[in-house]
């Protein structure tokens, strides 16, 4: 109906409900859009590029499917016109159409439908949410696509969901269905007949909207959820459920389930609720218009907070607008530097790097940010305040930050480390401590890497190479010891991080800061002991 209002977390939740039935989901994103994949969207305007094991640069959206169902996705989860037309139009240019026209219908939405089928592949149930809005010109083939499948799947395998605002009226104090009434009608008009309704709204919606909806738009008031706001989005699955909205799927369907086992998710739920001491980290980044632009990263901070049971209060810092001053991370429990790609903003980047090494406040890198650690520390060991990346500058002296020969000159699209790559971990490292494990395997999004020509220099001077790849040829974590926690990794840790579970390093970052929080009031307590006597 409108943009915005979670569609996303709505089929993430219905996924959730039905994996904790015992049934293995998998989850797909339709974007109507013609971009072959989302690894060229700028992140400050569709928000962050989720990667999966096998390296799919995808919508967010992927993200809270896997954080909801705990299942790694793959590339076939994330499909968009893009991807469409040009299989379609190389299968033209192959012959493979036998000189027949292509035609958007039946050529475009059978390749649509061909790649939700082969994304659902092996699971009992698949969720395939399409991006956009009912009535969007580009959606079309897509609203079509999904229309024509009851046929191909049968219409006991299909279950159409619509999410829709209801919106209410201050003045007149009522809630307004009509715009709600309206896209079911558009859809209708289309061939699709919702069988739930998932209503959103700012507030709980009264009796006579729920009635309304029913009458109006011809769905089963059992089959319609209404879904406020709530505090936190994993409160979403457990609405759902109370609503009865998971049994009355699993009929629809003719699932033959067990019973949901949601404890963990209640647990989980209960202690985002209780209230907590809060501690507060600096982002440092230079995509500041929008929230969404680190929402794995964001996520994976405010569980390890849950665990810890703290609130995690997340302070933009702007790289572009540091100067230097020690005053710029004043009040600041903990330092993360998340990824970026480009020169914008990296001097501050650099800076604050710097600034939690010598001041010992805890930081996290993430690859650019383990990156600016790596530059910080050169400048100072090699004397050169030049060093650099060769990202960012070509000439320098010192690229300590580089490409690998053998990727020089491919071009953009293709020389990037993507999706899952294993590395070894130093067992006397803060890393290994953290993992519990001496193998792991991480999502990597990026070109440069730490040059090994100087190696030997860094370490000498104290920098822990904590993990490397298997060969050891790749650097993939860089610590420093004597320091309460700076760990930065080459790879994105952020993507297997689930909201019951943080991530190893997010985890103990953040379990740092605890424990520093911790010392010090001790050492304020002793103080004042001391003090009053
Ligand atoms: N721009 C850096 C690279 O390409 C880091 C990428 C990132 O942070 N994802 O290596």
């Amino acid at each position: 109906m409108i943009s915005g209002i979670g569609k996303g977390i709505t089929a993430a939740s219905i996924g959730k409900l039905i994996s904790a039935r015992g049934l293995k989901v998998t989850m797909q994103k339709c974007d109507p859009y013609l971009n072959m994949d989302a690894g060229t969207l700028n992140p400050s305007e569709h928000g962050e590029v989720f990667v999966t094991k096998d390296g799919g640069e995808t919508d967010l959206d992927l993200g809270h499917y896997e954080r909801f169902i705990d299942t790694e996705l793959t590339r076939k989860s994330s499909t968009m016109s893009g991807k469409i037309y040009s299989k379609v139009l190389s299968d033209e240019r192959k012959g493979m159409y036998l000189g027949k026209t292509i035609q958007i219908i039946p050529h475009i939405t059978n390749e649509i439908m061909n790649q939700i089928i082969a994304s659902g592949e092996g699971s009992d149930v698949h969720i395939a949410e399409v991006g956009g809005t009912v009535g969007d010109y580009e959606a079309m083939a897509w609203i079509e696509a999904i229309r024509q499948m009851k046929r191909r799947v049968g219409e006991d395998n299909i279950l159409y969901a619509h999410v829709v605002y209801v919106p209410y009226l201050a003045v007149s104090k009522e809630f307004k269905t009509k715009p709600a009434q309206n896209s079911v009608r558009d859809l209708r008009e289309a061939g699709i007949q919702p069988d739930i309704l998932c209503v959103r709204s700012d507030e709980p919606i009264n009796a006579e909207a729920f009635e309304k909806m029913s009458l109006y738009c011809d769905v089963d008031k059992d089959a319609i959820v209404a879904l406020p706001n709530s505090k936190s989005v994993y409160e979403v699955p457990l609405r759902m459920e109370e609503a009865g909205l998971g049994n009355y799927i699993c009929k629809f369907i003719g699932l033959n389930c067990k019973k949901p086992d949601l404890k963990d998710w209640k647990l989980l739920v209960d202690r985002i609720k209780q209230p907590k001491s809060s501690v507060s980290v600096g982002v440092v980044a230079k995509y500041m218009s929008n929230e969404d632009t680190y929402l794995s990263v964001f996520e994976a901070l405010r569980s390890a907070g849950w665990h810890h049971s703290l609130d995690i209060n997340i302070v933009w810092i702007d790289s572009e607008k540091l100067i230097g001053d020690e005053f710029e991370f004043a009040g600041l429990d903990g330092i993360l530097v998340p990824g970026g790609f480009g020169s914008r903003g990296l001097e501050g980047k650099i800076w604050a790097a710097r600034y939690a090494r010598q001041n010992k406040v805890p930081y996290l890198g993430l690859c650019l940010g383990m990156q600016v650690a790596v530059i910080e520390f050169a400048r100072e060991v090699l004397n050169d305040p030049s060093a650099n990346s060769s990202e960012i500058d070509p000439d320098t002296k010192n690229p300590v930050i580089h490409i690998m020969p053998d990727q020089i000159g491919v071009d953009l699209g293709g020389s990037m480390r993507l999706g899952n790559y294993k590395a070894k971990l130093n067992k006397k490292s803060r890393s290994f401590l953290a993992y519990g494990k001496g193998s792991i395997i991480e999502r990597h999004r990026h070109r440069y890497e730490f040059n090994n020509d100087y190696l030997v220099q860094l370490e000498a001077a104290g920098l822990v190479i904590a993990a490397t790849s298997p060969d050891g040829k790749l650097v993939e974590i860089v610590e420093h010891s004597n320091h309460p926690f700076f760990v930065a990794s080459q790879f994105h840790p952020e993507f297997k991080s689930r909201p019951n579970k943080p991530h190893p390093l997010f985890r103990d970052f953040v379990g740092a800061i605890k424990f520093a929080q911790g010392s010090q009031i001790k050492h304020e307590q002793k103080k004042t002991v001391s003090r009053d006597n």
